[in-house]
């Protein structure tokens, strides 16, 4: 699927802008940059010029000059893709773009196609297949910890790991292989009690991966937090006050957010993705009571549902009590807000009962009183902490599922060594383990798989 001829695309966004670079790979890079572009210094020649320098010129059409340029030149196999690349930045007009394009594919270079760049990467071996992807993550993160996992990823920690574990294991399987060769003879090359003790290791290193893929999503996707509570109590003036724009309807009618609306924020560094929901009541109203059954849906989605409550309200610790009972099984976490505190500025006192199952803010939606005490208090509950260590942490659904495929067959190579089950079937086991983890840095894989992979990411990349 790779191809040989020299790509070009545009690799800033669409549109116009200040610049914009148009990116060259292949053999020809340099040669078809030849026939367009003339340094101001004449004396300068592309082909003799060393890599990692920048040349100032024009770029011409015959006799016809289309812009000024800056060319960046970068030499096999120290470029991105590993390849002679030219990276020619030019004014932003998408006129001047067209143009140099044009030209570009006139002298021979081909139009690239979505992520042929990055592709090209991996295939000269500058890059694993996760760290290829991580690219894409890289480009894609909005906040800080989405961009830290994926930086973190794309210098290789993660890919590291993998291939620790599977060198390890890989080393036994020849061995078990190799006493396939002698099965005549009885011979035990791969010494059983060290091969369960390694397969045990290896297990608790990929079900931490595996569950590490729960943060690392919310991570990615934002950290769901459903707002839930009576009508009226303030969800929709929260979600704005938490969003800074209007975003749901506020009004003093009970029973208005009748579907569910969501976007997200970033609370120092994170990206959370905050849910209004339908107000929680048991109601006549048809419509109502579908959005209330898409509130428990979302709220079984959450990763953390702030119950909403009212500052005069007399009942709150029952309401608390059946939430934390409906939903503690399930990992999710529950916070109270209690909310118009502005206008019951003594109630806490009347909350201290609730302050003892689950933790508390007292806040003013409205108002914006004590808001970022509540972003506090999600922070702690989703326990960023953790991320700042220097754990690896799974954030792509592929990788979580061969991930997921690996300790399948690492339950059937530990079931397998227990009851002393054949080599042959042994090494069977060891090489599915292999392949799954083998898939995820592209030890292993098909072109069916490259092409999913790169199909997702822009062109120019
Ligand atoms: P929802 O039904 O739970 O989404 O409630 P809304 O956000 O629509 O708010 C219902 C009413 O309560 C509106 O009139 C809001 O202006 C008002 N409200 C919301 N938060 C506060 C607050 O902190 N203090 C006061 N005094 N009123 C509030």
């Amino acid at each position: 699927m790779i191809r040989n001829e020299t790509i070009c695309a545009i690799s800033t966004p669409a549109g116009s802008g200040g610049i914009a670079v148009i990116r060259l790979s292949g053999n020809e890079a340099i040669t078809i940059c030849e026939h367009i572009f003339y340094p101001a210094n004449k004396k300068i020649k592309l082909s003799e010029t060393e890599s990692h320098k920048t040349i100032y010129g024009f770029i011409r059409d015959g006799i016809r000059q289309i812009d000024d340029v800056l060319l960046s030149l970068f030499k096999a196999p120290h470029s991105f893709t590993g390849e002679d690349t030219v990276e020619i930045s030019c004014h932003g007009s998408l006129y001047i773009q067209q143009q140099i394009i044009q030209l570009l594919i006139k002298k021979g270079a081909k139009a690239a196609i979505p992520g042929e760049f990055t592709m090209r990467a991996f295939m000269n071996g500058k890059m694993d297949l996760s760290q290829a992807e991580a690219v894409a993550d890289l480009i894609a993160s909005t906040s800080e910890a989405a961009h830290r996992v994926a930086m973190r990823q794309m210098r290789g920690g993660f890919s590291d790991e993998i291939k620790i574990l599977r060198s390890q294991l890989l080393h036994f399987a020849s061995l078990v292989e190799l006493e396939l060769d002698f099965s005549e003879e009885d011979v035990e090359f791969a010494n059983r009690t060290e091969l369960s003790q390694l397969i045990n290791n290896i297990k608790v290193s990929v079900e931490r991966l595996a569950q590490s893929f729960e943060l690392g999503n919310a991570i990615k996707n934002g950290i769901p937090v459903a707002i839930v509570g009576e009508p009226n109590v303030g969800k929709s003036t929260l979600l704005n006050a938490m969003l800074n724009e209007e975003k749901a309807i506020v009004s003093e009618i009970a029973g208005t957010t009748r579907d569910a609306i969501e976007d997200t924020t970033i609370l120092k560094g994170i990206m959370f993705r905050f849910i209004d929901t339908a107000g929680l009541r048991e109601t006549i109203d048809v419509i109502e009571n579908l959005g209330i059954k898409r509130t428990k849906e979302k709220m079984n989605q959450a990763a953390v549902i702030i119950l909403m409550i009212d500052a005069a309200d007399m009942s709150a610790e029952k309401k608390v009590l059946d939430i934390k009972q409906q939903y503690e099984k399930s990992g999710t976490h529950l916070i109270v807000a209690v909310n118009k505190v502005d206008r019951y500025p003594e109630c806490e006192t009347q909350f201290k009962s609730v302050e003892n199952i689950v933790p508390v803010v007292y806040i003013s939606a409205k108002q914006k009183i004590n808001l970022s005490a509540l972003a506090d208090l999600l922070l702690e509950t989703v326990n960023y902490s953790s991320l700042s260590q220097n754990d690896i942490i799974v954030t792509n659904s592929r990788h979580f599922e061969a991930l997921t495929h690996a300790l399948e067959s690492i339950a059937r190579v530990v079931e397998g060594l227990e009851s002393e089950i054949s080599g042959d079937f042994l090494a069977q086991d060891i090489r599915e383990v292999l392949h799954h983890l083998g898939s995820i840095t592209g030890e292993i894989s098909t072109d069916e798989l490259l092409g999913n992979i790169f199909k997702n990411f822009c062109i120019g990349k």
